[in-house]
């Protein structure tokens, strides 16, 4: 299960690059979870275990993509007038074969006779008092049919093992039959806050202290990605309770959560806590908001340490624990493709690492999209977050923007 060895990275740098952090998950983490039947009711969302491999041609029969008449293509002249023999419509088994010379009147769904290679869409044909249909000409062979399994052939993979499922992945498996199908697991994910000024909603706020933002933030984005969560509350900053319940916690986890502690001050005790009883891989990430984010192995186990300021945990959960969760789930990296959009801002940034920019997109006044950057951009306003729909990616090498440039855009609902 545990596939992460104490010693199996190595990294020397002082701000790891995303790209780098992405290619050690990558390289170092595989599934962790066993796999289980679900039913296709249960499957959106669930990672495939396993390719699914068509048992059936999709669709299962040549049949008709229109209400109209079926016919011989060879049968076709400039003007057409054909008998109508016979009648098709969908769930009817196959009928005798189209006799030359005739047309059959046929249904959306329903099998193509055999020997009929066209349909006509009964809006374009006439028929006369004799019962005889009038085909105009022009109308290619094959036209309004759909072949046996032009969408999946038997045999072909229908869906890839890893993929996360969608609602259109788990209808291409019903059309093919299947009643359920093999998942992974979901992860088992263990969650900390920590901070001695971090007390949990409802109870009342002495002086000093300040209501967790994090752990509902990280658990319902933790849900989102696929884990399941295990909320262990907020852990005080104490060396020696960190300690213990981190590796507590990664006896009976896929993945070790927290927030906050990661940085450098004395209060920072998460680092100090996986280098105590573990090993840490990287702690220091070249992003902003978020440059302190701890990703370490204790006996085997992952634990992700994210910053404090919630903005920096949202937005470093979306570029390093999401991908991590993937990884453990043996789902696919999540794709994520940064739309070109305008600037309509200025900004000016640090070459050499990665910052995301709270946007929200409008459309300006020449019809063009236009990403509008949030005014208070610290990482402790979460109210940027609430007012925002997504954020601009702007590449380590850039330093300046300035209205008109393109910058990428990733919406939170593609994140998340
Ligand atoms: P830290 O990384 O522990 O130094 O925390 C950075 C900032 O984030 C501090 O201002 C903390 O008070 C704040 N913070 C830490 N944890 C949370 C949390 N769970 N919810 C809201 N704010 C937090
Ligand atoms: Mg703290």
């Amino acid at each position: 299960m545990a596939q992460l060895s104490d010693d199996c990275f190595a990294f020397g740098g002082a701000l790891l690059p995303i790209e780098e952090a992405m290619r050690i998950i990558a390289a170092n983490i595989g599934p962790v979870a066993s796999t289980e039947t679900v039913t296709l009711a249960d499957a959106d969302g669930r990672v495939l275990a396993g390719d699914i491999v068509a048992p059936i041609d999709l669709p299962p029969y040549a049949n008709s993509a229109v209400d109209g008449y079926a016919v011989r293509s060879a049968d076709l002249r400039d003007r057409t007038v054909l008998p109508v023999e016979g009648r098709a419509a969908a769930g009817d088994p196959a009928g005798v074969a189209l006799r030359a010379g005739t047309a059959r009147r046929i249904f959306t769904g329903a099998i193509l006779p055999e020997g009929a290679d066209t349909v006509f869409m009964q809006e374009d044909v006439r028929l006369d008092e004799a019962g005889r249909v009038h085909l105009p000409p022009g109308l290619r062979r094959g036209a309004n049919t759909r072949a046996q399994g032009e969408d999946v052939r038997a045999g072909a993979t229908a869906l890839p093992d890893g993929r996360r499922l969608r609602p259109q992945d788990v209808a291409l498996a019903a059309s093919l039959g299947l009643r359920d199908l093999t998942a992974r697991r979901p992860i088992r994910l263990a969650l900390f806050s920590t901070g001695d000024e971090v007390v949990d909603p409802g109870t009342p706020l002495a002086p000093g202290k300040l209501y967790d933002a994090n752990r509902i933030l990280l658990a319902a984005l933790a849900r989102r990605a696929g884990a399941e969560v295990t909320d262990f509350g907020i852990l005080p900053d104490s060396a020696g309770v960190i300690t213990g319940a981190l590796r507590d916690a990664t006896r009976t986890h896929d993945l070790v959560m927290t927030s906050g502690g990661v940085s450098a001050g004395d209060e920072d005790h998460v680092r100090r806590a996986i280098e105590a009883t573990g090993h840490l891989v990287f702690w220091r990430l070249a992003i902003k908001p978020g440059r302190p984010v701890a990703m370490g192995v204790i006996d085997g186990t992952p634990l992700v340490g994210l910053p404090g300021n919630p903005v920096a945990a949202f937005v470093t959960f979306a570029a390093v624990a999401r991908p991590l969760i993937a990884a453990l789930s043996g789902a696919a990296p999540p794709e994520r493709i940064a739309l070109p959009v305008r600037a309509g801002f200025s900004h000016r940034k640090k070459s050499g690492r990665r910052e995301y920019l709270r946007v929200r997109l409008i459309r300006a006044a020449d019809g063009e999209l236009e990403a509008r950057k949030h005014p208070r951009d610290g990482a402790g306003i979460l109210s940027s977050l609430t007012e925002t729909d997504g954020l601009a990616e702007l590449a380590e090498p850039v330093t300046t923007v300035v209205p008109g440039d393109v910058v990428g855009y990733l919406p939170y609902a593609g994140l998340f």
